[in-house]
Protein backbone atom coordinates (compact mmCIF):
# COMPACT_ATOMS: atom_id res chain seq x y z
CA UNK A 1 0.00 0.00 0.00
CA UNK A 2 1.24 3.41 -0.90
CA UNK A 3 -0.82 5.21 1.51
CA UNK A 4 -2.20 7.39 -0.74
CA UNK A 5 -5.65 9.48 0.74
CA UNK A 6 -7.58 8.19 -2.44
CA UNK A 7 -8.57 4.38 -2.93
CA UNK A 8 -9.39 3.61 -6.31
CA UNK A 9 -11.35 0.30 -7.37
CA UNK A 10 -11.10 -0.85 -10.70
CA UNK A 11 -11.51 -3.61 -12.50
CA UNK A 12 -11.82 -5.13 -16.19
CA UNK A 13 -14.89 -7.25 -15.20
CA UNK A 14 -16.58 -4.23 -15.63
CA UNK A 15 -17.03 -4.34 -19.15
CA UNK A 16 -18.32 -8.04 -19.10
CA UNK A 17 -21.83 -6.01 -19.33
CA UNK A 18 -22.12 -5.88 -22.66
CA UNK A 19 -24.39 -3.28 -24.70
CA UNK A 20 -25.52 -3.49 -28.46
CA UNK A 21 -22.97 -2.52 -30.81
CA UNK A 22 -22.82 1.83 -31.31
CA UNK A 23 -24.71 2.13 -27.78
CA UNK A 24 -23.42 4.54 -25.79
CA UNK A 25 -22.86 2.34 -22.46
CA UNK A 26 -19.94 0.37 -23.54
CA UNK A 27 -17.32 -1.42 -22.66
CA UNK A 28 -14.68 0.85 -24.15
CA UNK A 29 -15.62 3.37 -20.99
CA UNK A 30 -14.06 0.91 -18.45
CA UNK A 31 -10.99 -0.20 -20.75
CA UNK A 32 -10.59 3.85 -21.36
CA UNK A 33 -10.50 4.64 -17.71
CA UNK A 34 -8.34 1.35 -16.45
CA UNK A 35 -5.83 2.34 -19.32
CA UNK A 36 -5.56 5.90 -18.37
CA UNK A 37 -4.95 4.97 -14.28
CA UNK A 38 -2.27 2.63 -15.37
CA UNK A 39 -0.52 5.51 -16.51
CA UNK A 40 -0.55 7.26 -12.89
CA UNK A 41 -0.83 3.33 -11.03
CA UNK A 42 1.97 4.57 -8.27
CA UNK A 43 -0.27 7.47 -6.71
CA UNK A 44 -3.18 5.59 -5.82
CA UNK A 45 -3.79 2.44 -2.92
CA UNK A 46 -6.13 -0.31 -4.88
CA UNK A 47 -9.09 -2.35 -3.56
CA UNK A 48 -10.51 -5.15 -5.06
CA UNK A 49 -14.59 -5.19 -5.92
CA UNK A 50 -16.40 -8.23 -4.60
CA UNK A 51 -20.05 -9.22 -5.42
CA UNK A 52 -22.79 -7.63 -3.44
CA UNK A 53 -25.37 -10.53 -2.01
CA UNK A 54 -28.70 -10.16 -2.42
CA UNK A 55 -29.53 -9.22 0.99
CA UNK A 56 -27.40 -6.02 0.49
CA UNK A 57 -29.14 -5.50 -2.88
CA UNK A 58 -32.59 -6.22 -1.17
CA UNK A 59 -31.32 -3.10 1.55
CA UNK A 60 -32.89 -0.97 -1.46
CA UNK A 61 -34.68 -2.88 -4.58
CA UNK A 62 -37.48 -5.25 -4.35
CA UNK A 63 -36.91 -9.08 -4.11
CA UNK A 64 -39.12 -9.62 -7.04
CA UNK A 65 -37.02 -6.72 -9.04
CA UNK A 66 -33.90 -8.60 -8.51
CA UNK A 67 -35.57 -11.87 -9.41
CA UNK A 68 -36.71 -10.73 -12.13
CA UNK A 69 -33.32 -9.63 -13.37
CA UNK A 70 -31.57 -12.82 -12.41
CA UNK A 71 -33.97 -15.15 -14.35
CA UNK A 72 -33.49 -12.21 -17.26
CA UNK A 73 -29.71 -13.30 -17.15
CA UNK A 74 -30.19 -16.71 -17.38
CA UNK A 75 -32.34 -16.28 -20.46
CA UNK A 76 -29.35 -14.11 -21.88
CA UNK A 77 -27.28 -17.06 -21.18
CA UNK A 78 -29.22 -19.84 -22.27
CA UNK A 79 -29.77 -18.12 -25.46
CA UNK A 80 -26.02 -16.27 -25.88
CA UNK A 81 -28.20 -12.86 -26.15
CA UNK A 82 -28.95 -9.41 -25.40
CA UNK A 83 -31.93 -8.92 -23.86
CA UNK A 84 -33.46 -5.75 -24.13
CA UNK A 85 -35.48 -4.73 -20.88
CA UNK A 86 -36.59 -1.43 -22.58
CA UNK A 87 -35.17 0.45 -25.70
CA UNK A 88 -32.07 1.65 -23.36
CA UNK A 89 -31.06 -0.85 -20.95
CA UNK A 90 -29.97 -4.42 -21.72
CA UNK A 91 -29.25 -7.46 -20.47
CA UNK A 92 -26.21 -9.40 -21.54
CA UNK A 93 -25.81 -13.06 -19.89
CA UNK A 94 -23.08 -11.90 -17.53
CA UNK A 95 -24.95 -8.74 -17.02
CA UNK A 96 -26.25 -10.11 -14.01
CA UNK A 97 -22.84 -10.79 -11.92
CA UNK A 98 -21.22 -7.66 -13.07
CA UNK A 99 -24.11 -5.31 -11.59
CA UNK A 100 -23.58 -7.12 -8.30
CA UNK A 101 -20.06 -6.46 -8.61
CA UNK A 102 -20.36 -2.82 -9.30
CA UNK A 103 -22.64 -2.69 -6.41
CA UNK A 104 -20.33 -4.81 -4.12
CA UNK A 105 -17.42 -2.64 -5.17
CA UNK A 106 -19.16 0.12 -3.91
CA UNK A 107 -19.65 -1.46 -0.58
CA UNK A 108 -16.49 -2.57 -0.35
CA UNK A 109 -16.13 2.01 -0.80
CA UNK A 110 -18.06 2.43 2.33
CA UNK A 111 -15.99 -0.06 4.08
CA UNK A 112 -12.85 1.69 3.57
CA UNK A 113 -14.04 4.75 3.74
CA UNK A 114 -15.63 3.40 7.59
CA UNK A 115 -12.50 1.40 8.13
CA UNK A 116 -10.85 4.86 7.56
CA UNK A 117 -8.03 3.16 6.14
CA UNK A 118 -8.57 6.04 3.26
CA UNK A 119 -10.42 9.35 3.22
CA UNK A 120 -11.53 8.91 -0.14
CA UNK A 121 -12.42 6.05 -2.91
CA UNK A 122 -12.83 6.40 -6.45
CA UNK A 123 -15.18 3.37 -7.90
CA UNK A 124 -15.02 3.01 -11.20
CA UNK A 125 -17.88 0.56 -12.68
CA UNK A 126 -20.48 -0.08 -14.98
CA UNK A 127 -23.26 -0.81 -15.51
CA UNK A 128 -24.07 3.39 -13.67
CA UNK A 129 -26.85 3.25 -11.20
CA UNK A 130 -28.65 6.49 -10.82
CA UNK A 131 -31.50 6.18 -12.77
CA UNK A 132 -32.78 2.59 -10.91
CA UNK A 133 -35.55 2.91 -8.87
CA UNK A 134 -36.64 0.07 -6.49
CA UNK A 135 -38.70 -2.44 -8.81
CA UNK A 136 -37.57 -0.72 -12.31
CA UNK A 137 -34.01 -0.75 -14.31
CA UNK A 138 -34.09 2.46 -16.75
CA UNK A 139 -31.29 4.96 -18.80
CA UNK A 140 -28.58 1.85 -19.10
CA UNK A 141 -29.09 1.24 -14.88
CA UNK A 142 -29.71 -2.01 -13.38
CA UNK A 143 -29.09 -1.83 -9.65
CA UNK A 144 -28.90 1.65 -8.35
CA UNK A 145 -25.01 1.25 -6.87
CA UNK A 146 -25.38 4.95 -5.03
CA UNK A 147 -28.66 4.53 -2.95
CA UNK A 148 -27.06 1.10 -1.97
CA UNK A 149 -24.18 2.20 -0.99
CA UNK A 150 -25.77 4.90 1.24
CA UNK A 151 -28.19 2.45 3.10
CA UNK A 152 -25.25 -0.04 3.50
CA UNK A 153 -23.06 3.41 4.87
CA UNK A 154 -26.07 3.83 7.62
CA UNK A 155 -26.51 0.26 8.36
CA UNK A 156 -22.85 0.68 9.37
CA UNK A 157 -23.77 3.65 11.49
CA UNK A 158 -22.72 6.53 9.18
CA UNK A 159 -25.36 9.15 10.15
CA UNK A 160 -25.66 11.62 7.72
CA UNK A 161 -24.86 11.32 3.70
CA UNK A 162 -24.90 13.72 1.24
CA UNK A 163 -25.33 12.85 -2.04
CA UNK A 164 -24.18 15.24 -5.25
CA UNK A 165 -25.31 14.09 -8.28
CA UNK A 166 -23.45 16.11 -11.44
CA UNK A 167 -24.17 13.40 -13.98
CA UNK A 168 -25.80 15.62 -16.71
CA UNK A 169 -29.61 13.48 -16.50
CA UNK A 170 -31.49 14.17 -13.44
CA UNK A 171 -30.65 10.97 -10.86
CA UNK A 172 -34.52 10.49 -10.37
CA UNK A 173 -33.58 6.82 -9.04
CA UNK A 174 -32.06 8.01 -6.34
CA UNK A 175 -34.17 11.10 -5.78
CA UNK A 176 -37.21 8.83 -5.37
CA UNK A 177 -35.19 5.72 -3.06
CA UNK A 178 -34.57 9.08 -0.18
CA UNK A 179 -37.09 11.19 -0.89
CA UNK A 180 -38.52 11.12 2.30
CA UNK A 181 -35.51 10.46 3.98
CA UNK A 182 -34.10 13.55 6.16
CA UNK A 183 -30.96 10.95 6.76
CA UNK A 184 -29.75 11.36 2.77
CA UNK A 185 -29.54 14.41 1.47
CA UNK A 186 -29.90 14.42 -2.54
CA UNK A 187 -28.83 17.31 -4.46
CA UNK A 188 -28.60 17.44 -8.65
CA UNK A 189 -27.08 19.21 -10.85
CA UNK A 190 -28.61 18.63 -14.36
CA UNK A 191 -29.47 19.31 -18.38
CA UNK A 192 -33.16 20.38 -18.02
CA UNK A 193 -35.43 19.67 -19.91
CA UNK A 194 -33.55 16.92 -20.59
CA UNK A 195 -33.73 12.86 -20.12
CA UNK A 196 -35.78 11.25 -17.94
CA UNK A 197 -38.67 13.29 -18.26
CA UNK A 198 -40.75 14.73 -15.63
CA UNK A 199 -38.23 14.51 -13.24
CA UNK A 200 -35.41 17.25 -11.74
CA UNK A 201 -37.57 20.09 -11.33
CA UNK A 202 -37.00 22.78 -9.17
CA UNK A 203 -40.08 22.39 -6.94
CA UNK A 204 -39.14 18.45 -5.63
CA UNK A 205 -37.93 19.38 -2.31
CA UNK A 206 -38.64 16.27 -0.74
CA UNK A 207 -41.57 14.68 0.73
CA UNK A 208 -42.67 14.07 4.86
CA UNK A 209 -39.43 14.23 6.82
CA UNK A 210 -37.86 14.35 3.87
CA UNK A 211 -39.00 17.87 3.03
CA UNK A 212 -36.29 20.16 2.59
CA UNK A 213 -33.55 17.54 1.61
CA UNK A 214 -34.08 17.49 -1.81
CA UNK A 215 -32.24 20.19 -4.14
CA UNK A 216 -32.80 20.02 -7.76
CA UNK A 217 -30.56 22.49 -9.67
CA UNK A 218 -32.47 22.42 -13.45
CA UNK A 219 -29.62 23.90 -15.64
CA UNK A 220 -30.36 25.67 -19.39
CA UNK A 221 -28.27 23.86 -22.12
CA UNK A 222 -24.66 24.99 -22.28
CA UNK A 223 -24.19 25.66 -18.79
CA UNK A 224 -20.36 25.81 -18.52
CA UNK A 225 -17.53 25.68 -16.08
CA UNK A 226 -18.14 29.05 -14.38
CA UNK A 227 -22.20 28.33 -14.21
CA UNK A 228 -21.24 24.77 -12.66
CA UNK A 229 -19.02 25.95 -9.95
CA UNK A 230 -21.09 28.85 -9.07
CA UNK A 231 -23.57 26.69 -8.57
CA UNK A 232 -21.63 24.49 -6.33
CA UNK A 233 -20.26 27.77 -4.44
CA UNK A 234 -23.37 29.58 -3.77
CA UNK A 235 -25.95 26.59 -3.37
CA UNK A 236 -24.69 23.14 -3.11
CA UNK A 237 -21.88 24.28 -0.71
CA UNK A 238 -23.31 25.72 1.63
CA UNK A 239 -26.03 23.59 2.31
CA UNK A 240 -23.47 20.60 2.56
CA UNK A 241 -21.43 22.55 4.73
CA UNK A 242 -24.82 23.22 7.32
CA UNK A 243 -25.76 19.77 6.59
CA UNK A 244 -22.58 18.00 8.49
CA UNK A 245 -22.81 14.84 6.46
CA UNK A 246 -20.41 12.21 7.69
CA UNK A 247 -20.03 10.97 4.21
CA UNK A 248 -20.36 12.52 0.70
CA UNK A 249 -21.26 10.06 -2.01
CA UNK A 250 -20.91 11.90 -5.84
CA UNK A 251 -22.80 10.21 -7.98
CA UNK A 252 -19.85 11.24 -10.87
CA UNK A 253 -21.06 11.03 -14.28
CA UNK A 254 -18.85 12.42 -17.33
CA UNK A 255 -21.90 13.69 -19.60
CA UNK A 256 -21.82 17.08 -19.50
CA UNK A 257 -18.35 17.27 -20.92
CA UNK A 258 -18.31 19.26 -23.67
CA UNK A 259 -17.02 16.63 -25.60
CA UNK A 260 -19.82 14.17 -24.84
CA UNK A 261 -22.37 13.79 -28.10
CA UNK A 262 -24.63 12.90 -25.66
CA UNK A 263 -25.55 16.32 -24.26
CA UNK A 264 -25.45 19.84 -24.20
CA UNK A 265 -23.22 20.82 -21.71
CA UNK A 266 -19.90 22.79 -21.85
CA UNK A 267 -17.89 21.36 -18.51
CA UNK A 268 -13.95 20.69 -19.60
CA UNK A 269 -12.08 18.57 -18.36
CA UNK A 270 -10.80 21.30 -15.80
CA UNK A 271 -13.72 22.38 -14.66
CA UNK A 272 -14.42 18.28 -13.16
CA UNK A 273 -11.40 18.67 -11.56
CA UNK A 274 -12.32 22.04 -10.33
CA UNK A 275 -15.55 20.64 -9.35
CA UNK A 276 -13.86 17.51 -7.42
CA UNK A 277 -11.86 20.27 -5.76
CA UNK A 278 -15.02 21.90 -3.94
CA UNK A 279 -15.74 18.49 -2.96
CA UNK A 280 -12.13 17.95 -1.23
CA UNK A 281 -12.81 21.47 0.65
CA UNK A 282 -16.26 20.29 1.70
CA UNK A 283 -14.46 16.68 3.18
CA UNK A 284 -11.60 18.71 4.99
CA UNK A 285 -13.73 21.43 5.87
CA UNK A 286 -15.97 18.88 7.49
CA UNK A 287 -13.50 16.01 7.91
CA UNK A 288 -15.57 13.78 6.35
CA UNK A 289 -15.29 11.28 3.40
CA UNK A 290 -16.28 11.03 -0.19
CA UNK A 291 -17.01 8.39 -2.28
CA UNK A 292 -17.21 8.33 -5.56
CA UNK A 293 -19.13 6.54 -7.91
CA UNK A 294 -19.17 6.49 -11.74
CA UNK A 295 -22.47 7.24 -13.64
CA UNK A 296 -22.26 8.01 -17.40
CA UNK A 297 -19.79 9.82 -19.64
CA UNK A 298 -19.52 8.97 -23.36
CA UNK A 299 -16.57 10.00 -25.00
CA UNK A 300 -14.20 7.64 -23.71
CA UNK A 301 -11.25 10.72 -23.68
CA UNK A 302 -13.23 12.79 -21.90
CA UNK A 303 -14.86 10.38 -19.28
CA UNK A 304 -11.12 8.97 -18.69
CA UNK A 305 -9.12 12.13 -18.75
CA UNK A 306 -12.12 13.93 -16.35
CA UNK A 307 -12.36 10.28 -14.30
CA UNK A 308 -8.30 10.91 -13.48
CA UNK A 309 -8.86 14.66 -12.72
CA UNK A 310 -11.57 13.37 -9.94
CA UNK A 311 -8.83 11.15 -8.78
CA UNK A 312 -6.04 13.43 -9.03
CA UNK A 313 -7.84 16.20 -7.02
CA UNK A 314 -9.09 14.15 -4.56
CA UNK A 315 -5.73 12.64 -3.27
CA UNK A 316 -3.97 16.12 -3.68
CA UNK A 317 -2.60 16.87 -0.09
CA UNK A 318 -3.04 20.41 0.11
CA UNK A 319 -3.31 23.23 -1.99
CA UNK A 320 -0.32 23.62 -3.43
CA UNK A 321 -0.03 19.91 -5.02
CA UNK A 322 -3.49 20.62 -5.85
CA UNK A 323 -1.98 23.32 -7.53
CA UNK A 324 0.09 21.00 -9.33
CA UNK A 325 -2.45 18.55 -10.26
CA UNK A 326 -4.33 21.59 -12.28
CA UNK A 327 -1.45 22.93 -14.15
CA UNK A 328 -1.55 19.66 -15.23
CA UNK A 329 -4.58 19.61 -16.39
CA UNK A 330 -3.51 22.73 -18.57
CA UNK A 331 -1.44 19.90 -21.03
CA UNK A 332 -2.98 19.74 -24.46
CA UNK A 333 -0.76 17.04 -25.14
CA UNK A 334 -2.20 14.41 -21.97
CA UNK A 335 -5.30 15.72 -21.78
CA UNK A 336 -8.50 16.92 -24.07
CA UNK A 337 -10.21 19.45 -21.98
CA UNK A 338 -8.69 22.97 -22.34
CA UNK A 339 -8.58 25.79 -19.31
CA UNK A 340 -11.82 26.41 -17.19
CA UNK A 341 -13.09 29.68 -18.97
CA UNK A 342 -16.44 31.70 -19.47
CA UNK A 343 -17.57 28.83 -21.70
CA UNK A 344 -20.79 29.50 -20.45
CA UNK A 345 -23.27 30.08 -23.48
CA UNK A 346 -26.24 31.42 -21.15
CA UNK A 347 -24.71 32.90 -18.15
CA UNK A 348 -27.75 35.15 -17.38
CA UNK A 349 -30.29 32.19 -17.35
CA UNK A 350 -27.72 30.42 -14.71
CA UNK A 351 -27.29 33.10 -12.38
CA UNK A 352 -31.02 33.84 -12.36
CA UNK A 353 -31.82 30.81 -11.43
CA UNK A 354 -29.53 30.39 -9.11
CA UNK A 355 -31.43 33.39 -7.42
CA UNK A 356 -34.80 31.70 -7.53
CA UNK A 357 -33.18 28.38 -6.06
CA UNK A 358 -31.80 30.52 -2.81
CA UNK A 359 -34.81 31.70 -2.32
CA UNK A 360 -36.69 28.66 -2.51
CA UNK A 361 -34.77 26.42 -0.58
CA UNK A 362 -33.88 29.68 2.01
CA UNK A 363 -37.57 28.61 3.14
CA UNK A 364 -35.53 25.48 4.67
CA UNK A 365 -31.80 26.87 4.94
CA UNK A 366 -32.47 29.86 5.88
CA UNK A 367 -29.91 30.47 8.14
CA UNK A 368 -27.42 29.82 5.81
CA UNK A 369 -28.28 33.49 4.10
CA UNK A 370 -28.33 31.52 0.47
ZN1 LIG B 1 -26.02 10.62 -17.60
Amino acid sequence: MKNSRLAVIKDKRFGDHKTPESHPESPERISAINDLVRRFESEFDYLEPREATEEELASTHSPGYIEDLHKMAEVAKNTDSLIGIDPDTVMSPKSYTTAKLAVGAALEGVDCLAKQTHDSCFVAVRPPGHHALADRAMGFCLFNNVAIAANQAKAKGFKRIFILDWDVHHGNGTQALFYDDPTVFFASLHQHPFWPPGSGYRDEFGDRDGEGFNLNIPLPEGTGDVGYLKCLDEIVGPICLDYKPDMIIVSAGYDAHKDDFIAGQNLSTVGFAMMSQRVADWRDTLDTRVLCLLEGGYNTHALADSVMATMRVLNASGPEELGQVHASYMVPATISGGAAATNDSQPDKVSELIERIKEEQGRFHGQLKL
